[in-house]
């Protein structure tokens, strides 16, 4: 091979390396712009969504504040918890740390929380609704019930169990006047409402909410008794950390309903939330939709008290 050709060839060589670190340099100059482009944009994406849910809450929270500032007529129930002074108190500070930092109120957003839905006062003509809902949504929940001994509240008693759901003890007559007008009183509410329930689903209830909640001022039985008598029975009772607000009055409307629980369940790890079963709550039914379709896109797991629940204790007034 003499000096010529050696020189073609060295050219060739050249020339296709040129060609080959343009060609890469183009490709890098076009692929990383458009890359980096398709990442912002998802990040807008992602970022915009959190700004429209965050806008959306802080608009029904100030909607919701109006009509509680509006709504003047109360039913007994609605009277009871607005006097329940620990669970203003837990709202209020709950106010306060949602409005510390965005940031981390995104953070708890997603740490897959646990929230407990309890339903109080049924079974009522709204209970197949709640359970067909929570079917649809693959959530469970707690029913604390009265007792009621017509068919279909039989039926619904059963269908609570039989669905996975929780069925616990609310109160035999609900009638505040006679449960807490003496211990014996109280003593006979609890254990025929137990043997009842019992006798009707094969299952022994175990867990108790107090009606008015266990630090009502209408008791003239000390609850602190009550409570002695319901250890002593492994009855283990619950009152709640976020109030849905549904027995403030009737008819609160459905997404007054849905906002006051997805801010409540905001601020908690565990939160245990107050809800209603009777007829006159067919907005309760209604909101549903929207706090379970919430939970289910915040990785929020919806359960039923079991035994390692941690209960929720208010402060007992007497
Ligand atoms: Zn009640």
């Amino acid at each position: 091979m003499n000096n010529s050709e050696e020189y073609a060839q060295y050219r060739k060589r050249r020339i296709a390396m040129m060609k080959k670190i343009i060609i890469m340099a183009l490709v890098i100059l076009i692929i990383l712009p458009t890359v980096l482009c398709i990442i912002l944009f998802i990040k807008l994406n992602s970022i915009q969504k959190q700004l429209d849910t965050v806008m959306e809450l802080r608009l029904q929270q100030a909607f919701s504040q109006q009509v509680a500032a509006d709504g003047k007529e109360q039913s007994m129930d609605g009277a009871l918890y607005n006097e329940n002074v620990d669970t203003q108190e837990l709202k209020d500070k709950s106010d306060i740390k949602h409005d510390v930092s965005t940031v981390e109120k995104d953070e708890k957003l997603y740490s897959g929380k646990r929230v407990y839905l309890t339903f109080d006062d049924g079974p009522s003509e709204n209970t197949d609704a709640i359970l067909d809902k929570l079917a649809e949504y693959n959530a469970k929940a707690t029913f604390f019930v009265v007792m009621k001994t017509d068919e279909q509240s039989v039926e619904r008693y059963k269908r609570i169990v039989s669905e996975g759901h929780t069925l616990a003890m609310h109160s035999a007559t609900h009638v505040y006047s006679q449960i807490y007008s003496s211990l014996d009183a109280y003593i006979s509410d609890v254990s025929s409402l137990q043997d009842y329930l019992e006798e009707v689903t094969g299952k022994k209830p175990v867990f108790y909410r107090f009606p008015g909640g266990s630090s009502n001022t209408v008791s003239d039985v000390s609850i602190s008794e009550c409570v002695e008598y319901l250890e002593q029975q492994n009855i283990v009772y619950f009152d709640w950390n976020v109030a849905s607000g549904d027995a403030d009055r009737n008819n609160v409307p459905a997404y007054v309903i849905a906002s006051n629980v997805i801010n409540g369940v905001e601020t908690k790890d565990d939160a245990v939330v107050l809800l209603h079963d009777t007829n006159a709550k067919s907005t309760t039914v209604e909101a549903l939709d929207e706090i379970l379709q919430y939970m289910a896109d915040t990785g929020m797991n919806v359960l039923p008290i079991t035994e390692g629940t941690i209960p929720v204790h208010h402060r007992i007034s007497k």
